[in-house]
């Protein structure tokens, strides 16, 4: 069976945008309004000659309430059955409450963890991700997941740890 790397993170930090840039075409939906991905959606992808599988997931908040309870119950279903995931964080917004809720999560279910620093659209933007170092789970990944800067990398160091 092909390896299997969830996506997770908050809603609008970029994720299905993040997919989409993976498989190399359009295909997650991608809206302005949170929440739009409700279930898991999981997709074929290859990267340096790797096929893996690829799961995009609803974001979610914490104390969550009917319909987001379901999402946030699809993204801890990914975390358990991936090899790999990764966290997905919006870096012009920084760590929010919610991002630490979710490294909790990750810290538990004991996967190996990328973090994507999202939404660093030009090279001036890189030390918005360094404040991400504060979440605790190592080097984040200056990524623009709408451009496709920095994707490579991360799918590199993704590679390295699944
Ligand atoms: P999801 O809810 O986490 O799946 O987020 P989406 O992929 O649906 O994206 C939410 C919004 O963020 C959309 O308007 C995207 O165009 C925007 N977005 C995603 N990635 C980037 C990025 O790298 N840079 C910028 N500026 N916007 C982005
Ligand atoms: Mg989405």
């Amino acid at each position: 069976p092909l390896p299997v790397l969830a996506v997770v993170g908050r809603p609008n930090v970029g994720k299905s945008t993040l997919v989409n840039r993976i498989l190399g075409r359009r295909e997650a939906v991608v809206e302005d309004r949170p929440g739009v991905t409700r279930d898991r959606v999981t997709y074929e992808a290859e990267w340096a000659g790797r096929r893996f599988k690829v799961v995009d997931t609803g974001g979610w908040e914490q104390d969550v309430l009917g319909i987001q309870a379901s999402v946030a119950a699809q993204a801890e279903f990914a975390i358990e059955t991936a090899d790999a995931v990764v966290l997905v964080v919006d870096a012009t917004v920084g760590a929010t409450d919610t991002d630490e809720a979710v490294v909790k999560l990750l810290r538990r279910a004991g996967k190996p963890v990328v973090l994507c620093a999202n939404k660093v659209d030009g090279f001036s933007m890189e030390s918005d991700a360094t404040y991400l170092w504060s979440l605790g789970l190592g080097e984040p990944h200056p990524v623009s997941a709408l451009h496709g800067r920095g994707t490579g990398d991360m799918l590199d160091a993704v590679l390295a740890v699944m």
